[in-house]
């Protein structure tokens, strides 16, 4: 199948397929769009079966870095890179480099960081091949901060649904407790919410029932739990035709990107009365903190207040859904769009 036939294929500017034979080095790096500045999303690693399901997703994830960085007031544009192959068994620093130089050849059209499979320390690998990088040691790991974020967004979720101010006593089923769902578990037991978590790395698992008095349940279990609010922190997808049917929560609210397997899952969780907030805008905590690298100035306390701020970004999406009959996703889709748009008319 073509790139331009791809379902998520959505104008685009550019998708370079990389590749080196000496490294074994197969990526794709997905340029959406640079209207409001450089391409700056991470670099993702991962077994894709098929090249198809690798194109599919560095599309819609770069489209969604787009519109991330629009809503969350960044000078960036969005873009991502898929690097195909295991990371436990195929990442050595001779793969790593040969991307780097991939990354450097483009000239600082597209800025790469971390995401899943790929950590602080292969980026720190990157950067010493590429000029193009974020999400160094300068700024930290972003996980925290995207946890910071995701947590704010439910805070904005329940006073929006059960108009309270607090989580104290809600029950947060979270799925995947790893980098960043293990900090979202930290703020949600400070703020006295309980939790029930699943995994399927079995440290991360008890780390969390250690530290924040988790309960545990097998993977397949946490969608039907008796919760106030599904917290999606692991893989994307996970909201479907199997999976929304057996949720008991009526909040949505995860840092995982693209959580919605199709957009008409956006309306079936609307249809059961579940309020959905929208991936991108809840999960941009760690690329606030991060594009301090791209920018060269970090103050971790404005970083901190941009933050906070998406509280009310994501309230007010919730606000204009509900006054117009519309889906939340649509809103902040729209939202960004018209962002970009303005983007356009002020350059021309
Ligand atoms: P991570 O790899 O550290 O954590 C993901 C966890 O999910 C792991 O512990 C893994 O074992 C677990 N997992 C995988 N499949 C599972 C399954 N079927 N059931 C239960 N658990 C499963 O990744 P992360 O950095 O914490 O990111 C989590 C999600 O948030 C990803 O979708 C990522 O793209 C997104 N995200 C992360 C950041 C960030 O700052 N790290 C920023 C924005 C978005």
């Amino acid at each position: 199948m073509s790139v331009f036939d791809n379902s998520e294929y959505d104008n685009h500017e550019q998708v370079l397929f990389c590749r080196d034979a000496e490294t074994g080095l197969f990526a794709i790096i997905a340029i959406h769009d640079t209207t409001l500045g450089p391409a700056a999303g991470g670099c993702r690693m991962w077994p894709y079966a098929t090249v198809d399901d690798a194109v599919f997703d560095v599309l819609r994830l770069s489209r969604a870095m787009s519109y991330k960085n629009a809503l969350a007031g960044l000078p960036l544009g969005g873009g991502k890179a898929v690097i195909i192959g295991d990371p436990f068994k195929d990442k050595n620093e001779k793969l790593l480099t040969s991307f780097a130089r991939f990354i450097q050849r483009l000239g600082g059209q597209y800025y790469t960081a971390e995401d899943v499979g790929i950590g602080v320390k292969d980026v720190e690998v990157f950067a010493k091949t590429s000029d193009y990088v974020f999400g160094l040691k300068k700024t930290g790991d972003p996980s925290p901060f995207t946890a910071l974020g995701c947590f704010h967004g439910m805070r904005a979720a329940v006073k929006h649904k059960f108009g309270r101010d607090t989580l104290k006593g809600l029950t947060v089923a979270v799925q995947g407790v790893g980098k960043v769902g293990q900090f979202v578990c930290k703020k949600l037991h400070e703020a006295g919410a309980g939790l029930i978590v699943t995994d399927v790395n079995q440290e991360a698992v008890a780390h969390v029932m250690k530290n924040y008095g988790a309960k545990a349940v097998a993977p397949g279990e946490i969608y039907s739990q008796e919760a106030d609010i599904f917290s999606p922190c692991a893989m994307g997808g996970v909201l479907n035709d199997n999976t929304i049917p057996q949720l008991k929560a009526c909040i949505v609210a995860g840092s995982a990107n693209n959580q919605l397997a199709e957009a008409r899952h956006g309306k079936m969780l609307h249809d059961r009365g579940i309020l959905y907030a929208p991936d991108y805008v809840i999960n941009a905590g760690g690329m606030l903190n991060a594009s301090g690298d791209i920018f060269g100035k970090y103050d971790v306390n404005e970083v901190m207040k941009k933050i906070s701020g998406l509280y009310d970004a994501t309230l007010k999406i919730f606000e204009t859904a509900q006054a117009e009959g519309r889906l939340t996703f649509e809103v902040a889709d729209e939202l960004a769009r018209q962002k970009i748009a303005a983007g356009k008319v002020s350059k021309k």
